[in-house]
């Protein structure tokens, strides 16, 4: 385990003091790595907390540049970044608050061929992406991987956040959701918008979560789902449980490898051996 220099005791005083962290527990932050999917609005609220919690290795994939209508809720980016690429940007502005984390930076699409070799290792991975595809992929390589899952989603001034751990009796993503909805099903926030500060709120939520399990402190969403009804003023949880008949982790499971849905959730091709 590391040291932590006059420097770290410093910058870390408020994580320190607290029993449930003290210099173990940020020894512990530092030594970890996580896995960002999307510098996007949840990523932004995430990388912020991670870096700024010394969390010590942190991936950021995300293939996308920034545009003008991101700066609404992707705090990460500033208005000079439109147009650049927004995993380098968010290793600019993370790198910045806190040199002591390594950012390591994806700047490409998440894919079947890729998205094993990017979990595997890791200690947790926030799955911040905007489509079902992408989630869907990410859940079930985590299980495959026995990698912890924080996992959000939002709509106009909804959010919704659940934490999936690895192991049998744990409920998976398709224990809740068995596939991803027809295209049409569920509107994006492209098509229907979102409240930016619901976004940030929900980001900083998976980054406490993910924090809790890296510091082995508190109990995480692990089954229910959090839901926020901003508009209300209203949180709520909703029970999860292990399905037995679910596809991924039931009593017999169909899904015994990585499946790559397109961009309308229809099934591609089965992506077995593809690494
Ligand atoms: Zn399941």
């Amino acid at each position: 385990m590391i040291d932590l220099t006059e420097e770290q005791i410093q910058r870390y005083s408020r994580h320190v003091l607290l029993s449930e962290v003290g210099v173990e527990g940020q020894r512990k932050l530092l030594s970890a790595s996580a896995l960002v999917i999307g510098a996007g609005g949840l990523g932004s609220p995430v990388m912020f907390y991670l870096a700024a919690g010394g969390v010590g290795r942190i991936g950021i994939i995300d293939s996308d540049v920034v545009e003008l209508s991101n700066l609404q809720r992707q705090i990460l980016h500033g208005t000079s970044d439109v147009g650049k690429s927004k995993a380098l940007s968010a290793q600019a502005t993370v790198t910045e608050l806190n040199p002591d984390c390594q950012i390591e930076v994806f700047d490409q699409r998440l894919d079947a061929a890729n998205v094993r070799e990017l979990i595997q290792g890791c200690d947790v991975v926030l799955d911040g992406s905007d489509n079902f595809p992408t989630r869907f992929l990410v859940a079930d390589c985590c299980r495959f991987e026995n990698v912890p899952l924080v996992s959000a989603a939002v709509l106009r001034f909804e959010g919704q956040l659940m934490t999936i751990l690895p192991g049998v009796g744990n409920p998976c993503y398709r224990c809740f959701i068995p596939e991803p909805p027809p295209p049409g099903m569920v509107p994006s926030c492209q098509e229907a918008g979102v409240l930016g500060a619901v976004v940030g709120v929900l980001g900083t939520l998976q980054a406490v979560e993910a924090l809790k399990l890296l510091l082995d402190t508190g109990s995480v969403l692990s089954h229910e789902m959090l839901l926020y009804e901003a508009i209300e003023g209203r949180f709520t949880t909703v029970k999860r449980a292990r399905d037995s008949a679910c596809p991924l982790c039931g009593d017999q499971p169909t899904i015994t490898d990585l499946v790559e849905y397109g961009p309308h959730c229809e099934v591609e091709l089965p992506v077995g051996g593809a690494e």
